[in-house]
């Protein structure tokens, strides 16, 4: 045992989470401000440096600042990282309550301090505090990320350090102090090695966690229309062809609809561009509601869309047309703009993308012609 110093082990822990702490607060810089909670994380490891700062100073400070301290600082340390989480997955935190239960610790530790003083207690209460917010990191963890990995890393860690305060508190009903299987160096050992793995691997798992979700977003941005959220006329093309690439193997139908707004110049001179631009979005909207999960919006111009049917013959294309059109139709709000469409339908094997396209922007163009406001085949 003598081989290790347990102090330097303390020190490099506090190290090691201090540059987490930087490396979080550089992601917190450099990532969306979407993504909540690397604040907080940052903060939760710079405490939790200052924490094992002074607990590595043990029999030099006073005890007040190497046990007391250090210990109150690993529980906010611990508990800012909880918070961080929480914020991240957009859970409301109850600030108030964690507040409350730190100051009945704090005074719970400083009447077993002074008033009736018992070392015993006073761990008692320090570790099944900690026992629960690590139960609660992982419950929260567990029940929100949909990362495997991310899942696995944080089970691992908080749950390690739960059941250690748990066997630690079980042992402190077990055995008189000083009778413990472990001796005390080797219990501070365990723990600190532990503690050092579980700072680790959650910060890991939370380092990955906002790396997925980042990569989310810059999917979703590149995929989808800012004004409108529809897709992007390059990802609904990307998915019209995977469809026909399986229309083509499988045989299947597939329907497309090319819709564009009736005299959508008029509501901008009307009633301004932003006016437009409400009606724009109040359209995607309604469309979306009208379609099925597999059916696809996409805004291939200003105020012309795309509908991709996938396994969808010419009479159930027409019915769905003639339902955004009618839903269009029945606004009833001002402005209002009516919807004419072309819809045609996957005929042949040798039918392409464009082709397909085409005879859809045609039929839609004939709609137009023969007064707007009304589907047409293509
Ligand atoms: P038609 O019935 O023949 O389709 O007539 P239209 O007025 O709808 O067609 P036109 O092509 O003459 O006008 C389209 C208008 O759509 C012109 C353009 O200013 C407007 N527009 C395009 N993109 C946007 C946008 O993002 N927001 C708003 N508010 N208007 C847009
Ligand atoms: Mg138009
Ligand atoms: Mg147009």
């Amino acid at each position: 045992m003598n081989l290790i110093d347990l102090r330097m082990v303390m020190l490099l822990t506090g190290l090691m989470s201090g540059f987490m702490a930087m490396m979080f607060y550089s992601l917190k810089r450099s990532y969306p401000a979407s993504i909540k909670g690397l604040g907080e994380w940052s903060a939760g490891l710079m405490v939790l440096f200052l924490a094992c700062a002074l607990a590595s100073t043990k029999n030099i400070l006073p005890e007040f600042l190497s046990v007391t301290c250090s210990v109150f600082l690993l529980l906010i340390g611990i508990y800012l990282n909880y918070f961080g989480t929480q914020r991240f997955f957009g859970v409301q935190p109850r600030i108030g309550r964690w507040v409350g239960v730190m100051a009945l610790a704090l005074l719970g530790s400083m009447w077993l301090t002074w008033i009736e003083p018992s070392y015993l207690g006073r761990l008692r209460l320090f570790i099944t505090l900690m026992a629960v917010l690590f139960g609660f990191h992982a419950h929260l963890v567990w029940r929100r990320s949909s990362m495997r990995l991310a899942k696995i890393l944080t089970l691992i860690a908080f749950m390690g350090m739960f059941a250690i305060f748990l066997a630690r508190l079980v042992g402190s009903f077990l055995f008189a102090v000083g009778d413990e299987v472990l001796d005390m160096e080797l219990r501070h050992l365990i723990f600190i090695t532990c503690f050092s793995f579980s700072i680790f691997l959650s910060s890991t798992s939370m380092v990955l966690m906002a790396s997925d979700r980042l990569h989310a977003e810059l999917q979703y941005l590149a995929t989808h229309d800012p004004l409108t959220n529809a897709l992007t006329r390059r990802h609904m093309n990307d998915e019209c062809m995977t469809e026909l690439a399986r229309c083509r193997r499988h045989g299947h139908s597939m329907a497309l609809l090319m819709m564009d707004l009736d005299n959508f110049k008029a509501v901008n001179d009307h009633y301004g561009h932003q006016a437009g631009d409400r009606v724009l979005v109040d359209f995607v909207a309604r469309v979306n509601a009208l379609l099925r999960q597999p059916d696809q919006l996409g805004r291939f111009g200003g105020e012309e869309f795309v509908v991709l049917l996938p396994e969808t013959t010419l009479a159930e294309a027409l019915v769905v047309a003639e339902r955004i059109r009618v839903a269009c139709d029945a606004t009833g709000s001002v402005p209002d703009c009516t919807v004419s469409i072309g819809v045609t339908t996957y005929e042949k094997d040798s039918d392409t993308m464009d082709a397909l396209l085409a005879r859809a922007d045609a039929a839609m163009y004939r709609a137009k012609t023969k007064g707007r406001n009304r589907v047409e085949i293509g």
